[in-house]
């Protein structure tokens, strides 16, 4: 992969920060200070192994080499606005970039294990209509180094360094849900999995880390072979008309192109590596026993080993569908399964905290809708909703 420091922004003090660079840029860049290819490996592992943030505590370095690498570079975090906890054990963190953008970070604790789910851009371009990032509308792509750093912030704040193994972490797994499409922003998003897979890196196995698209099919293939990574696929219809109608990028990649690239997808990565197929239920619009037995139809018919996620729609103010009842859902759910489909519901975590899947969107977006509406409330008309000039 080509490798680029284009999208890095500088420390304001021209400092480098090193989260998110490649071995090869770091390698290169401690080059430039006449430093050898095996300082990446140590580096490496102060940083991603034992979670060190300052070069002076970095103890089997030599003092001359710990002042260098301060003077010029940095081993930064993102900045964390608020962390909001809910009743169910997920943390949530509103963490603010260099340039004072914001995204959203959930981790979402199970028993012995936990995933991070990931931003990888402040807001979304796709725009699909249930969706609350979709609605925002500041966007820019997040570097490498931002989307690693919010798995470090997570880190840090469950204390979990050194490293544990694979096994034992609590931190065990990378789910990229959060705000964004992970494929529109395919090289930062493969530099930083790289990282978090690297065994000298993050350290953490290719099973234990998801990508989920709505369905961007000119880098699906690249994912494959890149990263082979776990791929969940938003289909959320049966048929095109309606994903035209919720998802637009579907008038682009139709269900078919989709399918078929989840099917090279499989051989690329293995077939043993079922491919969720993300399906949220929209009251009277997706919901239908037909609709079930058609996505019966399709995955059968495309020859893709699959294992289905059942959402019921997360509402949230404004939004333009609702909820079907559990019956409805469960009633969907048991077609999928006479036909030999793992379909499991997914109950929102989070909820209380606006932390559960589509709700992600960033605080001041928040603030900017709600003085909005406020405005709109008062009978003062102001109906473009604009973004604010920083
Ligand atoms: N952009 C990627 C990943 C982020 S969205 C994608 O679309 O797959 C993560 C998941 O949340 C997707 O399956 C998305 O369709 C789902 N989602 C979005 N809005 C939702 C909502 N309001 N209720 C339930 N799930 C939602
Ligand atoms: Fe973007 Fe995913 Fe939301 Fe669609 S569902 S707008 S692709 S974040």
């Amino acid at each position: 992969m080509e490798e680029s420091l284009e999208n890095v922004p500088p420390m304001g003090d021209g400092r480098l920060d090193v989260i998110g660079l490649s071995r090869a840029e770091l390698t290169a860049r401690l080059a430039d200070l006449g430093e050898k290819p095996f300082r990446t490996k140590q580096l490496w592992h102060w940083i991603y192994h034992q979670g060190e943030t300052d070069f002076s505590r970095m103890t089997t370095l030599g003092k001359p080499l710990r002042e260098k690498l301060a003077a010029h570079f940095t081993v930064s975090r993102p900045k964390i606005i608020t962390e909001q906890n809910s009743t169910d054990g997920t943390r949530k963190w509103l963490l603010g970039m260099v340039d004072g953008n914001q995204v959203e970070t959930v981790h979402i604790p199970e028993e012995d294990r936990g995933a991070v789910c990931v931003s990888t851009q402040v807001g979304c371009t796709m725009t699909c209509r249930f969706c609350h990032t979709g609605t925002q509308r500041l966007v820019r792509d997040l570097t490498a180094g931002e989307i690693v750093g919010q798995f470090m912030v997570a880190r840090d704040s469950y204390g979990e360094w050194p490293t544990p193994t694979d096994e034992t972490r609590h931190l065990s797994n990378v789910v990229l849900m959060g705000m964004g499409e992970p494929l529109m922003n395919y090289e930062a998003v493969a530099q930083a999995m790289k990282i978090v897979m690297d065994p000298e890196g993050i350290a953490m196995s290719k099973r234990r880390v998801t990508l989920s698209t709505s369905g961007y099919v000119p880098n699906m293939r690249r994912c494959a072979t890149d990263l082979g990574i776990k791929l969940a696929v938003s289909l959320h219809a049966s048929n095109d008309d309606v994903r035209d109608a919720i998802m637009p990028i579907n008038r682009k990649y139709p269900i078919r192109e989709l399918l078929s690239a989840c099917k090279d997808y499989q051989r690329i990565a293995g077939q043993r590596q079922y491919i969720t197929i993300e399906y949220i239920l929209l009251k009277g619009i997706n919901d239908s026993l037909a609709d079930a037995r058609e996505l019966v139809r399709l995955i059968t018919t495309a020859d893709i080993g699959a294992k289905f996620n059942l959402i019921p729609f997360n509402p949230w103010p404004g939004a333009p569908y609702e909820t079907p009842s559990i019956k409805a859902v469960q009633a969907f759910a048991a077609v999928l399964m006479e036909a030999g489909f793992a379909a499991p519901i997914r109950t929102p975590r989070g909820r209380d905290i606006l932390a559960a899947c589509g709700q992600l969107r960033s605080a001041s977006e928040r603030e900017r809708l709600s003085r909005h509406k406020a405005r709109l409330a008062a009978g003062i008309e102001d109906s473009h909703v604009l973004p604010e000039k920083s």
